[in-house]
């Protein structure tokens, strides 16, 4: 063996004990790694995240990766699509999607129902929009099948939800310059963004003043309000204003922050739209659920080229501009968590409103009660029903089910008096649940329940019989020792149905109790006896009714009569024999 092989041996050696001692070392790191993150998760598993601690805000791919989540979870309702993209990814700089997800009972089809826009972030810097935007999301997918109203509203609403309008904004933000605003494209002058909520079309109502371009807006690139080259001129805006062509919105939502307001067209001028008295009255409503400010958006600052200007004059749609929260960026998850819950209430109530846009007055009145007393004839039910515009009276329906059974539906038929209108449900059996809806159309197609989000509530009633049956046992009864007798109860009567007859009475030391409408009994013991008779119907409702049983010995008065013959007879004989001997 020379040195050299050796010298190898040794190297080799020791080379195999440093490996040794690396790998229990990294097994002992990761074994400590991994008990510090178990650790961690446990801690947050058990306590929730203190208010005080920094909010964390999604970035582009997080929210990507959680809208992806949701359509995976909620596959029947839930659909995420791609409708453009940023503009580095259009420069194959980067590689961000703009994501709408849809929400839809029957996700893949287009239904005929109102469609509702919910956009965010259009500002990079506006973290906490896209964050509402995503609880959204959460609220109405987990709240399918389990919260009434949001259910009905994902049945009877097409919603499309882009969270993040600026996708290559909000990552530079997020990760550079906390306070950028625009989205990411490179300008002609070295300069980097185009304010996207300056780069849209304008009001497109005729109006030069509210053209894109004009008051509230730069064409200077470096300025924070910079409307781009040209209306469009962006992939971002692109992407909403295809995606509002192709679809046909009736109401948008567009979170922004911050101020604490809710706002609506016009944004270029105080002059009023033709629909101002609808926005006035649904920015009001909303406003009032979140506690803001509610005003014409040229109130805050004249604009041109903003999104709700041409929502509105492009399509006539009723688009609502929100400036959530009082900061930017709420710092930490009590302020986040507030701002988003505090914008719960007005998405659902906007979402509502968009299926009746002018807020029409539009009411079924009825009463619902608990229990109803059986009925051979069965039930009417009662509405009220107003609409301003005209109900249709054709189209009125009363859908009920018996027992959680198959719903069937019935017309109802105006009454007099006008607006009152009479549906009528079958006779069922006391103990029935009978669970039922009206639907009512007025002349211009809009659709109203009662309850307000049926079929996820109902109303119901009970079937309850309240009535005694009738007992009749019939007339008192002659009967003699050994003839067998019939105990009738045939008379009795119930408005439902006698489902048991009991007879009892004492005889002969002990109880006798029999069953049946109609029973024989014969009597060994003569005597007068005191029978009970019970019926009941099938609620458990009774009467009872008393006859008496006189019970006499046949034997008894034909001896005694036939002794009164042979005595009679032989005294008749005795005194003719003592005449005969005298
Ligand atoms: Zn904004």
């Amino acid at each position: 063996m020379s040195r050299k092989n050796t010298h190898l041996q040794s190297y080799r050696l020791v080379s195999a004990t440093i490996l040794l001692c690396l790998l229990v070392m990294a097994a002992v790191a990761v074994s400590t790694t991994g008990e510090v993150e178990s650790a961690a998760a446990d801690s947050m598993a058990v306590a929730p995240p203190q208010p005080t601690a920094v909010y964390s805000y999604m970035g582009y791919s997080q929210i990507r990766d959680e809208l992806l989540s949701v359509e995976a979870q909620h596959p029947g309702i839930a659909k995420v699509y791609d409708i453009g993209d940023s503009w580095e990814k259009s420069q194959s700089i980067a590689d961000r999607d703009i994501l709408a997800l849809k929400i839809s009972d029957n996700v893949l089809l287009d239904e005929d129902e109102p469609e509702v826009l919910v956009v965010a972030l259009h500002h990079a810097r506006e973290w906490i929009s896209s964050e509402i935007v995503m609880e959204a999301i959460r609220n109405m997918t987990d709240g399918y099948g389990t919260d009434s109203r949001v259910s009905w509203l994902v049945d009877n609403r097409e919603l499309w939800l882009v969270p993040v309008v600026n996708p290559d904004g909000i990552d530079y933000a997020l990760s550079t310059d906390q306070w950028w605003r625009k989205n990411r494209r490179y300008n002609f002058d070295d300069t980097y963004g185009v304010d996207l909520n300056r780069n849209y079309g304008g009001s497109l109502n005729n109006d030069s003043a509210g053209a894109w371009g004009g008051v509230g807006s730069s064409h200077v690139p470096s300025s924070d309000v910079y409307c781009g080259v040209s209306p469009f001129s962006e992939p971002e805006t692109q992407a909403i204003r295809n995606l509002v062509i192709q679809r046909n919105f009736t109401l948008c939502l567009d979170f922004h922050s911050y101020g604490e307001l809710v706002m609506w067209p016009w944004g270029y001028t105080a002059n009023l739209t033709s629909d101002n008295a609808a926005l006035v009255s649904i920015g009001t409503q909303l406003a009032a659920l979140n506690g803001y400010t509610a005003d014409q958006s040229v109130g805050l600052y004249p604009t041109t080229g903003d999104s709700i200007d041409w929502f509105y004059g492009y399509d006539n749609i009723f688009a609502i501009l929100f400036e959530v929260a009082t900061v930017f960026h709420p710092q930490t998850t009590q302020e986040a968590s507030g701002v988003i819950a505090e914008n719960m209430p007005p998405i659902l109530l906007g979402i509502e409103i968009a299926g009746d846009r002018q807020q029409r007055q539009f009411a079924i009145a009825h009463l619902p009660v608990g229990a109803r007393e059986y009925s051979a004839s069965g039930f009417d039910l009662w509405a009220n029903i107003t609409a301003d515009r005209g109900v249709d009276e054709s189209a009125i329906s009363l859908n009920y089910r018996i027992d959680g059974g198959l719903w069937v539906s019935v017309p109802m038929a105006i009454m007099s008096p006008n607006d009152t209108y009479l549906g009528a449900i079958p006779a069922q059996q006391p103990g029935c649940l009978v669970e039922y809806y009206i639907v009512a159309h007025d002349t211009g197609g809009v659709e109203l329940m009662s309850p307000r989000y049926a079929p996820y509530e109902i109303h119901s009633f009970t079937v309850v019989d309240s009535l005694p049956p009738v007992a009749d046992a019939g007339d008192d009864l002659p009967a003699l020792v050994g003839s067998p007798i019939l105990l009738n109860a045939s008379a009795s009567n119930d408005n439902t149905e006698i489902v048991s007859y009991t007879w009892t009475f004492s005889y002969n030391g002990s109880q006798v109790v029999l069953y049946g409408e109609v029973v024989a009994f014969t009597f060994w013991v003569a005597g007068s006896y005191e029978v009970l008779l019970n019926v009941s119907d099938s609620s458990g409702n009774y009467n009872t009714d008393i006859i008496n049983v006189n019970v006499e010995d046949p034997y008894i008065p034909e001896f005694g009569s036939a002794m009164i013959i042979s005595v009679s007879l032989l005294g008749m004989l005795l005194l003719l024999w003592l005449r005969r001997n005298r």
